[in-house]
């Protein structure tokens, strides 16, 4: 395993990896590791014939200046996690490496970046689809696997690669969870012992809707007031949203019918903002 600091020798390998036809699958991550992006590298591991984790923690889409300085930066443990898993290349670049003196070109991806995240963290998809265009360019990448905890991010995404033809095929990976229901996260580290217990309410409330959805309930704004009921009933958590909407476009979505659905919140638990969400698909 080798860690590549520099653009300009990830260009070269890149480039030689293409030359020799070797299938490269990508994992654009911001470190801190957990087990849900070690299940994003071992889905990479099992699709390709080389893998390469980028690790960077992306300035421009932070728009909270604190939840940027609380990020845990450890390559070091984060390299001796990766190498277990047969990484071929880290790609952890400094910041101007990726941002070089008078940088000023952005990606922008109208719509599906408007709402939810992109309301609540003006600017945000902003700075993910500019860096993610970015690394694709660098590592040229056949497969790049994301996360569906993440499930704005994948329609921003995957509306961009279609957009500025990259051949990267996107694949997405079911969110991982802590035994408790929590989503992995690594801002689940900044929560206390006491919040992180209670912060496992977020998922009991979307799998309480989809239950409802199982049974029948077709109504988006039931199944987000369930959602809604359950959270309530936890003191420490504070709502920013709850919402039904398309997974492709995006948009609010009111009664669910053959088009998969995410029901998606964000949930304050103290300073850290965590979010998930379920998928509803009429076929379930
Ligand atoms: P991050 O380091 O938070 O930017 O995440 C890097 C990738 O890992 C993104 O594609 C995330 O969606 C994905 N990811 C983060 N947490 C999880 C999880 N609990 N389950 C599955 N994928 C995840």
């Amino acid at each position: 395993m080798e860690i590549i600091n520099r653009r300009q020798r990830m260009f070269s390998i890149s480039r030689k990896l293409r030359r020799d036809n070797k299938k490269v699958a990508f994992v654009p991550t911001m470190g801190a590791l957990h087990a849900g992006h070690i299940t994003l590298v071992k889905e990479a591991r099992q699709s390709a014939d080389i893998v390469i984790v980028s690790i960077f923690v992306n300035p421009v889409q932070f728009n909270d200046k604190g939840d940027l300085l609380r990020y845990r930066r450890d390559l070091t443990s984060d390299a001796a996690m990766l190498a277990e898993y047969e990484v071929d290349y880290i790609f952890a670049p400094e910041e101007s490496e990726i941002y070089p003196e008078g940088f000023s070109t952005y990606v922008y991806v109208e719509g599906v970046s408007e709402g939810l995240e992109g309301a609540s963290r003006p600017g945000h998809f902003r700075g993910v689809a500019t860096v993610v265009t970015i690394l694709f360019n660098t590592v040229r990448p056949d497969l790049a696997f994301f996360g569906a905890k993440d499930a704005q991010q994948v329609a921003v995404i995957r509306r961009m690669t279609t957009d500025l033809g990259f051949e990267t095929e996107i694949v997405v990976i079911p969110t991982v969870r802590e035994e408790s229901g929590l989503a992995m996260s690594s801002r689940n580290e900044n929560l206390t012992p006491e919040e992180r217990e209670k912060a496992s309410i977020i998922y009991k409330g979307l799998r309480e809707a989809k239950l409802a959805f199982r049974a029948g309930t077709r109504n988006a704004s039931e199944l987000v007031g369930i959602v809604q009921k359950t959270l309530e009933s936890e003191p420490l958590a504070r709502i920013d949203y709850i919402a039904a909407v398309d997974a492709i476009s995006l948009e609010p979505v009111e009664k669910i019918e053959d088009r998969e659905v995410i029901l998606s919140t964000a949930v304050y638990f103290g300073k850290v903002r965590l979010i998930d969400n379920v998928a509803l698909n009429a076929g379930q």
